[in-house]
């Protein structure tokens, strides 16, 4: 068969990463609930365990369920290899860890998840790994936090929870220029909508609890590597380039070439830090991922619905949506993903925060909690739940200030999603 055409984004979602089960015929992966796997020989396994050969060994490191799953989501970004761990934030310590050493930096943009702030001032800190901040509308404010230290810039492609959609050209340019790595987490667009690689990302991380998984039921992450970063040159990245200890002196670049990050994440990230995915968790996904384009263009529909609605209430002050014309970020949307513009937005309501709280409190249909990416419609106040370790100035950056509300729109009818705001609003 030529190669000429590319399967459609629908039809990767279903087919990519999975075939008929090699042992028993079974048409959908099966869950391999197994720790470890029997050898052949010896020899097998020592191949195995020196990477002269891949295979399963443990499922701590890899899971027949969990390749699939790294399959699927490798050929939806067009990476040229994935990994899948046990959350969103377990791909972005395994990343780190794979570029940074004590004392090194790297910069990210102020308008992230919350919980990626925390992780980044906190957690990393304590291991060394220092972030500078920079501002996702102002591409040139990466340039100017660069140091000698730099290892990497971090952003999202479209931010949780503002909406906003980065200009991601303008900021690999940098990283190009600087020679670091771009980092960008994918999670509220999703490849149906955004597909960072082909803007010139280096690496793409994901919550899949989010949207690729779009049922509010598993914890998951990826990181998929773009395949296009040359670890040698510069020699700032010796885990990557220099002989490793802990494989005989096995040289992960030289062996690996384009793999190499997705392979050290997982010999080196998962073998040792651990944060391994469920095999019944990987099985989850994988099925939510059948229907990853359905779900987004209705995600995306309902979302400007409700978001234009909004903007036309006497009721509501301001609607941060990018799929609105009145959006700082149209522009933008409509060059990064014209498809739509996502299903996480913020607004505010007149009343201010005692209005959002009688709102939060007042809801039916839509669920308050802190997610993002399910069927069904979620609602939050990020600066008393999910951001709620900001400081205010912090805050304000990340688009959570204290009278904004989050809305994750599902895939119910958009009529009754109106309604139920209609309802709970005073
Ligand atoms: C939820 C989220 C994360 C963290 O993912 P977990 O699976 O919860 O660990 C990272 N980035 C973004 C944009 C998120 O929404």
């Amino acid at each position: 068969m030529s190669d000429a055409k590319q399967p459609g984004f629908d039809t990767l979602a279903i087919h990519a990463g999975t075939q008929p089960d090699p042992a028993t015929g079974a048409r959908v992966t099966p869950i391999y609930q197994t720790t470890a796997y029997v050898f052949r020989d010896s020899e097998h396994a020592a191949n195995l365990f020196a990477l002269k050969e891949f295979g399963n060994i443990y499922t701590r490191i890899m899971n027949p369920t969990q390749e699939a799953l790294e399959g699927k989501v490798a050929a939806l970004e067009g990476g040229s290899a994935a990994l899948a761990v046990a959350s969103g934030h377990a791909a972005q310590l395994l990343t780190m860890h794979c570029l940074m050493q004590p004392g090194e930096e790297f910069i990210a943009a102020r308008q992230l998840y919350g919980g990626s702030i925390n992780q980044f001032n906190h957690s990393f800190k304590s291991f060394g790994w220092n972030v500078a901040w920079a501002d996702a509308d102002d591409p040139g404010s990466f340039r100017k936090a660069l140091t000698e230290k730099t290892k990497a810039i971090y952003i999202e492609s479209v931010a949780n929870p503002s909406g906003q959609i980065t200009d991601i050209e303008a900021i690999a340019a940098v990283a190009k220029e600087a020679g670091v790595p771009l980092i960008v987490d994918n999670t509220m667009a999703t490849p149906y909508l955004i597909r960072p690689i082909e803007h010139g990302a280096n690496i793409v991380l994901h919550s899949l609890t989010k949207f690729m998984g779009g049922h509010g039921n598993s914890m998951g992450g990826a990181i998929v590597d773009g395949g296009n970063f040359d670890w040698a040159a510069g020699g700032r990245y010796p885990l990557l380039t220099e002989p490793n200890a802990s494989y005989n002196g096995l040289k992960l670049y030289e062996t690996f070439g384009p793999i190499t990050l997705a392979i050290a994440a997982r010999v080196l990230g998962l073998r040792d830090l651990g944060p391994a995915i469920a095999p019944q968790n990987a099985f989850n996904i994988l099925t939510g991922m059948e229907t990853l384009g359905l779900r987004m263009r209705r995600h995306c529909d309902n979302a400007l619905t409700v978001a234009e609605w909004l903007e036309s209430d006497e009721r509501v002050a301001w609607v941060r949506y990018s799929g609105l014309k009145s959006s700082p970020w149209h522009d933008l949307q409509q060059k990064y993903c014209p498809k739509g513009a996502g299903s996480v937005f913020t607004f505010g309501l007149k009343g201010g925060y005692d209005a959002g709280v009688h709102l939060v409190n007042n809801v039916k249909l839509f669920s308050h909690l802190a997610n993002i990416g399910d069927t069904r419609s979620l609602i939050i106040h990020p600066a008393s739940t999910t951001h709620s370790q900001l400081s205010e100035e912090q805050l304000v950056a990340a688009g959570a200030g204290p009278e904004v509300i989050r809305l994750s729109i599902g895939i119910e009818d958009a009529g009754d999603l109106i309604a139920d705001l209609d309802q709970a609003m005073t």
